[in-house]
């Protein structure tokens, strides 16, 4: 009888050029070239909080799903055997983990839900693997076992996305790509893919720059979206194949949970909602610094110089603003205290905004002066006194109640939910159907 089987797997990154996704595709490859397994769904993507800075580059992990005949045994010992080969930087603190059963416990999916926005530890880790009595493998620091476990518990029940990815063969031979037909891509597959081009900065997004084998990715809304967009830049050279992965890129599941002022955790995701409390300033490098307050506490907010226009919007806001902001929670330092790293603001209420200036002479037009605090005003040129108060002119904000500023696209985490993402809501059932190519 064939059972149903998780696998997760993290942290086979390096900088020496592997790629955690890499060796699903090839574990995949030699997975389904055998009948006794058949695929539950897409390879799924899972990126984990990004705001933990020993975190590898994307903090990606992954898992597979399958119904398979073979035993547990077998099938862990053949995923080990990726691991082993895959996973040799000294740097790549890979974890493997196998779950054999149709149902994810709830202990383990709980475990997946705070990954996305906490800080988790080996500990914890280990019990659950004790508990549910999981396969596991865990290479160098062990810290791999945390994302592996992690990609086994969050099956993507509600808002997803997909990614193509396409390998090279040869990692010497540069990455040639038309920039053209990419942009064309973009605009025309505009509404069903996202985050490939950076049109404000003329910057293609879909391919790396490191020495990992990806040659390109490609972000969107179906299976069938980054196929379409991927068809549209073929033929391209020096390709190895391509497959297709389930994710929850792009669609800001971090920010889901409030962080509390009281005391926020270093290094936690999530959002909280505040009045500006300190206007903002732009310090040495471009950074942009402002301090919002609610019940709980005051924190100070952070858009940092590459953000670019997004910093431009955060300028505009001014005391008594009402925003939501989402981010990441720095850690404090001797000179400094914990800052919130923002990844997005939605204006909830704006605060007006006053300019005041002297009454004008009635009979020489020229803006009086004033005789002193409560006093009134005098013309300068004719004697004319006044007891008019000043005039208020409501100035213009440059900012829009209920709309949410991001920063732009050359910016995106992984998970950042691009602008045009924010209209959807997706609770659809996955139609598994995959599409997956392989070349020589
Ligand atoms: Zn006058």
């Amino acid at each position: 009888m064939p059972s149903t089987f998780h696998i997760g797997f993290d942290d086979t990154d390096s900088s020496e050029g592997m790629c955690t996704t890499f060796l699903c595709y090839n574990l995949v490859k030699e997975l389904i070239s055998d009948t006794r397994n058949e695929l539950l769904d897409y390879p799924n993507l899972i990126r984990l909080n990004p705001n933990i800075p020993w975190k590898t580059r994307g903090n990606a992990a992954l898992a597979i799903r399958l119904r398979s005949s073979l035993s547990k045994k077998n099938l862990f010992a053949l995923c080990g055997k990726y691991i082993k080969r895959f996973a040799t930087s000294p740097r790549a603190n890979a974890g493997l983990v196998l779950f054999e059963g149709e149902e994810i416990p709830a202990k383990i999916q709980d475990f997946s839900n705070r990954a996305m926005y906490s800080v988790l530890g080996l500990v914890e880790a280990r019990e659950i693997v004790r508990e549910f009595c999981l396969e596991s493998i865990s290479l160098r620091s062990n810290q791999g076992l945390i994302g592996a476990l992690a990609a086994v518990g969050n099956v993507l029940p509600s808002d997803h996305t997909f990614e193509l990815i396409a390998y090279r063969k040869s990692l010497s031979k540069p990455r040639v790509l038309d920039k053209s037909k990419i942009v064309m891509m973009s605009e025309v597959t505009s509404s069903k893919t996202f985050s490939s081009y950076d049109s404000e900065y003329d910057r293609i997004m879909i391919a790396p720059h490191g020495p990992d084998p990806v040659f390109l990715g490609i972000r969107g809304e179906s299976a069938a979206a980054v196929k379409n967009a991927f068809n549209i830049l073929c033929p391209v050279e020096n390709l190895r194949g391509w497959m297709i992965f389930r994710s929850n890129q792009g669609t800001g599941e971090h920010l889901r949970e409030p962080i509390s002022l009281d005391n926020p955790k270093a290094y936690y995701s999530g959002k909280t909602l505040g009045t500006v409390c300190e206007a903002p300033r732009t310090q040495i490098g471009g950074h942009v610094f402002f301090e919002i307050e609610n019940e709980q506490g005051k924190i100070g907010c952070a858009c940092y110089e590459p953000t670019a226009v997004f910093r431009e919007f955060a300028k505009m806001l001014t005391v008594g603003d009402v925003i939501e902001v989402g981010g990441g929670i720095r850690k404090n330092t001797t000179l400094h205290p914990k800052v919130l790293n923002l990844e997005y603001f939605k204006v909830v209420k704006l605060a007006e905004k006053f300019t005041s200036s002297n009454p004008k002479c009635l009979r020489c037009g020229v803006s009086m002066g004033s005789m002193g605090r409560g006093q009134g005003f005098r013309c300068e040129k004719c004697g004319q006194k006044s007891s008019a108060s000043k005039h208020l002119i409501e100035q213009p904000r440059g900012l829009t109640e209920g709309r949410i500023y991001i920063p732009p696209v050359r910016a995106h985490r992984h998970l950042t939910k691009p602008e045009s993402r924010f209209q959807l809501t997706k609770k659809r059932s996955i139609r598994v159907k995959l599409i997956n190519g392989w070349e020589s």
